[in-house]
């Protein structure tokens, strides 16, 4: 029985985490933690009835008092960095879902969590559908290196490109050497009408309108052929699964990795 706190359990993701916890038979919500929602009892946000576990807003204090195996974070780029470290110097394993942490900020959260000896996941998509869309593109990409990457999101998204994209790209880009594709300069008549270059000419588009969850279309062009990749999570219980696997698989990790990839694949 794993003993879960969730931190950002008020917002979207978080609340989908504790109805997910609160109904798995072999784990236990502990603890809920945001800045809004102080003194609700997390019953209210899950349709469930009354629980006994209310929501604070002192990540530190209720790490201390419920004891938690595991943190799982779905806040906002401004509290993840924080919340990640203040979880493992308490000696909690964290599971990251939160988005926009630099690639600085995730190695120094590595590097922590290698000292430490604590095992934990950071992973900017946990629906099984987007690792294997970003396993394909990245075989893909052996043979079509020419590439695009446009991702959509709901219109509260607050960083873009996403995190889900930023890592495709960096799979595309391992596979791709120093492959350089387009133009070498262009006229953009708005800017930014060609996205935002990652690596070698591979460009990111990030739309973000009312309606729309979180979908991914990673694009190759080849002579006289074009292959896409396409994955929609049309509701946020896509992420529960792998929300729930990544409990389970950090107990057994002696650092934090990036990636539900590594818990899925031996060969990613
Ligand atoms: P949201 O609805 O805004 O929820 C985030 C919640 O965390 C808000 O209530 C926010 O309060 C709170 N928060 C911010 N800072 C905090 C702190 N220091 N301590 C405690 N709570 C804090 O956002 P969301 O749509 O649920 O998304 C959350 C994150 O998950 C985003 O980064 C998103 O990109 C990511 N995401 C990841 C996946 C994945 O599979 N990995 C899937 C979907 C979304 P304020 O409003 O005051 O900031």
């Amino acid at each position: 029985m794993q003993r879960v706190v969730v931190t950002g359990a008020y917002g979207r993701m978080g609340r989908e985490v504790l109805r997910a916890v609160w109904g798995a038979d072999d784990k236990r919500l502990v603890g809920a933690v945001d800045a809004w929602g102080d003194g609700t009892d997390i019953g209210h946000l899950i349709g469930s009835g009354e629980t006994g576990i209310t929501i604070k807003n002192d990540l530190v204090s209720v790490l201390k008092e419920t004891r938690p195996d595991v943190m799982v974070d779905f806040t906002g780029p401004g509290a993840v960095f924080e919340n990640a470290k203040t979880c493992l110097r308490q000696g909690v394993r964290p599971v990251v879902g939160t988005t926009g942490l630099s690639a600085g900020e995730i190695n120094e959260i590595i590097g922590i969590s290698k000292a430490a000896g604590i095992g934990g996941l950071i992973a900017p998509n946990f629906a099984i559908g987007a690792i294997l869309m970003m396993k394909f593109a990245r075989e893909a990409a052996r043979f079509l290196p020419h590439v695009e990457i446009i991702e959509l999101h709901h219109d509260q998204k607050q960083d873009a490109p996403s995190g889900t994209a930023i890592k495709t790209a960096e799979l595309i880009a391992g596979v791709r050497g120093d492959f350089r594709q387009g133009l070498a300069s262009e006229i953009e008549k708005i800017p930014g009408a060609r996205g935002g270059e990652f690596d070698g000419g591979m460009r990111i588009h990030s739309v973000r309108l009312p309606g729309l969850v979180a979908h991914q279309e990673v694009i190759f062009g080849g002579l006289g052929q074009i292959l896409t990749i396409r994955h929609d999570s049309i509701s946020r219980e896509s992420f529960m699964p792998g929300v729930l696997l990544a409990i389970g698989k950090v107990i057994n990790l002696e650092r934090v990795v990036y990636g539900l990839e590594n818990l899925l694949f031996e060969d990613f």
